[in-house]
């Protein structure tokens, strides 16, 4: 079985995407962190993505994404992808490759969740300063105003309520079309983001299920 994550940044798509790789033993692919390993040590990707602070093209990231697929999940089943593909052209992209593997995607989950309670969310995600580690005052709040490890708690430049906008808006803009294309396809399902995580998740293991 292979799934596709979509939400816009504070549906809690992550979270609910590492409970549903847990439980099924898949390979959980998450686009964000996978790309910034690369740019540690590719100078161009990290040339774009973190010095210019643009989005890599569609063709590069998939080849990228593809080579790695093939090294380490080659038979293309059983996985799970987070934050990829994220428009119409990925989309194909990932079809294409998983066509020749004889696969396919399988569902497409779509959490939703309204624009204030996303901005509400992402206005209340904290970082720690020493480990990096991420929190959430809403929905994963802190032992204490400190972090777990004793870390001072900040919040990313990229978290102000401007950026935030852009950041939605961009997302609604490609995210849009392939929502339709998966509606299309009959492989998307729409799930309630704005309920407690154990809910949302016992909703998805029976769609998998
Ligand atoms: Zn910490």
């Amino acid at each position: 079985m292979n799934i596709i994550i979509l939400g816009p940044q504070g549906s809690g798509k992550g979270t609910q995407a590492r409970l549903l790789s847990e439980k099924f033993g898949l390979f959980y692919l998450e686009s964000g962190d996978f790309l910034r390993e690369i740019a540690k040590k590719d100078k161009e990707v990290n040339e774009i993505i973190n010095v210019q602070g643009k989005l890599l093209p569609d063709e590069q990231t998939f080849s990228l994404i593809k080579n790695y697929l093939e090294e380490k999940a080659p038979l293309a089943t059983n996985l799970l992808f987070d934050g990829y593909p994220r428009s119409v052209k990925q989309y194909q992209l990932l079809k294409d490759w998983l066509i020749q593997k004889s696969q396919k995607i399988d569902i497409a989950f779509l959490l939703e969740i309204s624009e204030e309670e996303s901005i509400r969310r992402l206005s209340a995600r904290r970082v720690c300063e020493k480990d990096g580690k991420v929190w959430n005052l809403i929905t994963n709040p802190p032992p204490s105003d400190e972090c777990s490890c004793g870390g001072n708690l900040i919040q990313r430049p990229d978290d102000t309520l401007e950026k935030i906008k852009v950041r939605l808006s961009e997302y609604r803009k490609t995210t849009e079309p392939l929502v339709s294309l998966l509606e299309k396809e009959n492989l998307l399902i729409k799930i309630n983001g704005e309920r407690p995580i154990e809910v949302i998740f016992h909703d998805l293991v029976n769609y998998v299920k």
